[in-house]
């Protein structure tokens, strides 16, 4: 069991992710440091021993310094993207809401959502909108008024994404780096593949938002096979909302047995569809994908909790402590599986960029090194060469001027001769 002290010192999966994140842009801006000092070395040794390094080398060490800025660019703004998806009036907005615990979407009649809206921490603290293909930043006070920014603007199309930048102090999901995606009923468009390669490459976690009141439609079922065979294995959660209404239909007599029935075929339904044939998960984890929750309850609660009233105020549908319960357990599933996911597809891939880099700006580096070490060597055999024959020259000069100085030494004798000779004649 983890007291409290412990969880202070035990990070939740979401910070987890913010540990990674600033671990791998430190490593990042070493990586960054590293490739701007060799190429400021090389380019001194190039106007030192011109010729010693070759254009290629100083291209390819040039390519690398725009990809590690493009690296570190990108892990800066890296986050953890949830999209869910579902038919209209499914609850998607609620159950975002209630994750983010204020009404921040409008939801409900004369609300649908009808083009893709990602809320995520707002860097400013204020609380805006930027649509897509614009910088201008919209601002918003309340849901009121995101309802009527985004009904009274252009038309928007349902592919477009709309950014809607929330205050981070206001929920724990966005200051800890989640953005969540909400998007138009799955039953409204003709362009699932559109939306698969717009909105869902890079998302990490999938939530699908069923009513229990109708089975897993053709439609969604056929939207996820698109998304699983685009993504290796995406991290799918079934979230069948409305569960506080099925608690309450008067049609059933034993409301408990009929419920634990539904509940169950639903589960069957959920498990053939995602264990037998998307294959995302297995028979055990298929438990901690499928839940039965009431997003509307959830949310209600939590705006009274934020008001100071109790979670519970008594007004709340038979069953409520159990369905927020689930609710909880949906969400704390979620973090570990959203958090590892993120981790394993962002960093894992611009970490292997990294290493890639890296290795091979050693390898230019060994190759220039060895270059100038040839060089050096040559340079000095060169010189042995050199004074071998000056050892040559000087030997013969040596022999030279002996063989002068004899030569004078006997024109000397000569000439002393001639002298003595002349004088005794
Ligand atoms: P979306 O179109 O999928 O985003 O659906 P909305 O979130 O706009 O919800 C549609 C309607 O269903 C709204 O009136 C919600 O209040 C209602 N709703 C959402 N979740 C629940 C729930 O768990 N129980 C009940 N009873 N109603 C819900």
């Amino acid at each position: 069991t983890i007291g409290f002290g412990d969880s202070l010192l035990t990070p939740s999966p979401l910070q987890v992710f913010g540990q990674a994140k600033e671990q791998i842009n430190n490593i990042f801006v070493d990586v960054q440091n590293y490739v701007h000092d060799a190429y400021e070395r090389m380019i001194d040794v190039n106007n030192l021993c011109p010729g010693v390094i070759n254009e290629n080398e100083l291209d390819s060490i040039l390519d690398y310094r725009t990809q590690v800025r493009g690296i570190c660019e990108v892990l800066t703004r890296d986050q953890m993207k949830v999209a869910f998806f579902g038919r209209t009036s499914n609850g998607k907005s609620t159950v975002i809401n209630a994750m983010l615990g204020e009404k921040v979407l409008p939801s409900g009649r004369g609300h649908t959502t009808n083009c893709f809206l990602q809320v995520e921490g707002s860097p400013t603290g204020d609380a805006y909108l930027i649509t897509e293909g614009s910088n201008e930043k919209q601002n918003i006070e309340s849901v009121t008024h995101l309802a009527h920014a985004l009904s009274n603007g252009k038309q928007l199309n349902e592919k477009e994404l709309v950014h809607v930048y929330w205050p981070k102090d206001k929920c724990r999901l966005l200051s800890d780096d989640v953005a969540l995606v909400d998007s138009p009923g799955i039953d409204v468009t003709q362009h699932l593949d559109d939306w698969i390669d717009a909105h869902c490459i890079d998302a990490d976690v999938f939530v699908l938002v069923v009513n229990t009141d109708s089975l897993l439609s053709n439609t969604e079922k056929n939207f996820f096979h698109k998304v699983s065979t685009n993504l290796s294995k995406p991290t799918i959660f079934i979230l069948n909302n409305r569960w506080d209404a099925s608690a309450n239909e008067p049609e059933f007599i034993d409301k408990f047995n009929s419920q634990e029935q539904e509940r169950e075929q639903h589960m069957e339904r959920a498990t053939d569809f995602l264990v037998k044939e998307l294959k995302v998960c297995t028979p055990e984890e298929v438990v901690s994908r499928v839940f039965f929750i009431s997003a509307k309850e959830v949310l209600q609660a939590r705006v009274e909790e934020h008001n100071g009233f109790p979670l519970n105020n008594g007004v709340l549908a038979d069953g409520f402590d159990a369905r927020y319960l689930e609710f909880e357990e949906f969400e704390r599933r979620f973090e570990e599986c959203i958090s590892k996911s993120a981790i394993k597809t962002k960093f894992l891939n611009h970490s292997q960029q990294g290493k890639h880099i890296v290795k091979e700006m050693h390898k230019i580096m060994e190759t220039i090194y060895k270059r100038i070490q040839e060089q050096t060597n040559l340079k000095t055999c060169q010189k042995y060469e050199l004074q071998k024959k000056l050892n040559v020259i000087e030997q013969q000069l040596i022999s030279i001027t002996n063989q002068m100085k004899m030569k004078i030494q006997q024109m000397v004798d000569d000439v002393k001769d001639k002298v003595s000779k002349a004088l005794n004649d």
